[in-house]
């Protein structure tokens, strides 16, 4: 790691914000127009282990320069700033070419790392978020499992005591990135014999490590961005136990706060309430000729309503988050059943926008896939850490303290429970 790190004391935003501005500029090159907003593009373009490689460079660059983990503690190569700080960098860092780490980048910065701040023991961090912050560690989840999403507590992926040693055995599923990162972050069962939120342990999995095979997934946008894991006696010791042994649940809880967008009050919000009316859908309104066509125009419209209902939801998501003693679960789960929702919505406009001219396109060309692509995205944000339908239950029983699910299995050991489902006569209790 390099020694050129610099500290800034107590800076004032204003001037921090100077310094990052002029440094933005003389460093990294302006973003291009064109490629805009709100398109959900993932998938468009596939990245592998040799595109990241340039992009870890620049994330180093900004680690050097003192740009990286404004917020973090300076123990850990964080700048120890405040969110003010950070967001200012976000606000002044929005025109140019950031490091585009891909969605295992979002993963770590947002997810992954922030989680750990809150759970890992200080010689976890010490070892692992200097090289994060410096684009060196890569990190993704593994969590879901084929028969553990929703219902997340019921992992069967074991980690098994041998002598001062873990071996992890089992399988993972649907894990963004996985193929191009350094580790995992993985919940496995460490005590069989309690119920099923208690008995659980996250552990940092070297995707290099033996025993550890990552299959990719074809998706429906074409990519294969999403991994299927294999551990097989994968040997972990306790260095690697991200919390307390057995009280994973805890960890997991913060992780998904983070994952629905929560608990952050740092994200550079764009106005959306002036010109910048569904930028996305305006270009290809134009370039498919039905930029005057009066329904185009209503469909357009319409989505700018959905954007600046999002973006007035995330803000006030974030002044909430500000103000919250701890990370509120039931916050995040609006912020992101709106995004569930919309995400779709806007998919469906921009298919009709597009016409018969969205579902053909001429090899390589991006703008031409965008609303087919945007369509087939669209799912996505519906699914990934936590379904609409588990954000409702969410907003449910923790907002609106509506009664709780009927469970059969909550309070029984998680060994008794596989068992029971096998023989279920379908009385709960
Ligand atoms: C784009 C994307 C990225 C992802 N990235 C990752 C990743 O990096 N790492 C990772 O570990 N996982 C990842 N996932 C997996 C994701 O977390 C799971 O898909 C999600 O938790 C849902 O689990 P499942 O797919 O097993 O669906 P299931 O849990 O089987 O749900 C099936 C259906 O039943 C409904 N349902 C289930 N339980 C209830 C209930 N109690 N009440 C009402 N309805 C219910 C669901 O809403 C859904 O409609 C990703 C998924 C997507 C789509």
């Amino acid at each position: 790691m390099s020694d050129t790190h610099t500290q800034y004391g107590d800076e004032d935003v204003e001037s921090f914000r100077l310094r990052a501005r002029e440094w933005l500029r003389d460093n990294f090159e302006p973003r291009p127009p064109g490629r805009s907003g709100n398109a959900n593009l993932r998938g468009v373009e596939h990245t592998t282990v040799e595109s990241v490689r340039p992009e870890r460079e620049k994330q180093r660059r900004l680690f050097e320069a003192g740009f990286a983990g404004i917020t973090y503690p300076r123990e850990y190569g964080g700048q120890g700033l405040s969110p003010d700080h950070e967001r200012a960098f976000n606000e002044e860092a929005a025109p140019y070419l950031m490091p585009e780490l891909g969605v295992a980048g979002g993963t770590t910065f947002n997810v992954c790392a922030k989680t750990m701040l809150a759970h890992a023991s200080s010689a976890f961090l010490e070892r692992h978020i200097p090289r994060i912050l410096a684009g060196e560690e890569l990190w993704v989840q593994f969590f879901s499992e084929p028969e553990a999403g929703s219902d997340l507590a019921g992992v069967r992926t074991r980690a098994t005591r041998d002598g001062d040693r873990w071996m992890l055995s089992g399988a993972k599923i649907w894990s963004s990135g996985a193929y191009y990162a350094d580790y995992g972050m993985c919940l496995a069962r460490t005590n069989w014999d309690v119920p099923k939120h208690k008995g659980l342990t996250w552990f940092a999995v070297a995707t290099t490590a033996p025993g550890v095979t990552i299959e990719p997934i074809r998706e429906i946008n074409g990519d294969a961005e999403f991994c299927q894991e294999f551990f097989d006696e994968v040997e972990l010791s306790d260095d690697d136990v991200i919390g307390e042994v057995d009280h994973g649940w805890r960890v997991a809880q913060t992780m998904l706060v983070f994952e629905r967008g929560g608990g952050d009050d740092t994200a550079f919000v764009p106005d959306v309430a002036g010109d910048d009316i569904a930028p996305d859908l305006v270009a290809l309104a134009r370039r498919v000729g039905r930029d005057k066509d009066p329904e185009v125009r209503q469909l357009i419209a319409q989505a700018h309503i959905y954007d600046f209902a999002g973006v007035q939801l995330a803000e006030r998501i974030r002044i909430r988050s500000r103000s919250a003693t701890g990370i509120e679960a039931g916050i995040a789960a609006y912020g992101k059943l709106a995004s569930g929702i919309f995400g779709a919505i806007r998919g469906q406009l921009g298919m009709r926008i597009a016409g018969p001219e969205g579902h053909l396109w001429e090899s390589g060309d991006v703008e031409g896939m965008t609303a087919a692509i945007g369509y087939l995205n669209a799912r996505q944000f519906a699914i990934a850490g936590g379904t609409n339908e588990m954000q409702r239950n969410g907003i449910g029983e923790r907002v609106l303290g509506l009664p709780r699910e009927p469970s059969f299995d909550s309070t029984r050991p998680f060994n008794e429970v596989i068992r029971a489902a096998r023989n279920w006569d379908g009385k709960v209790g």
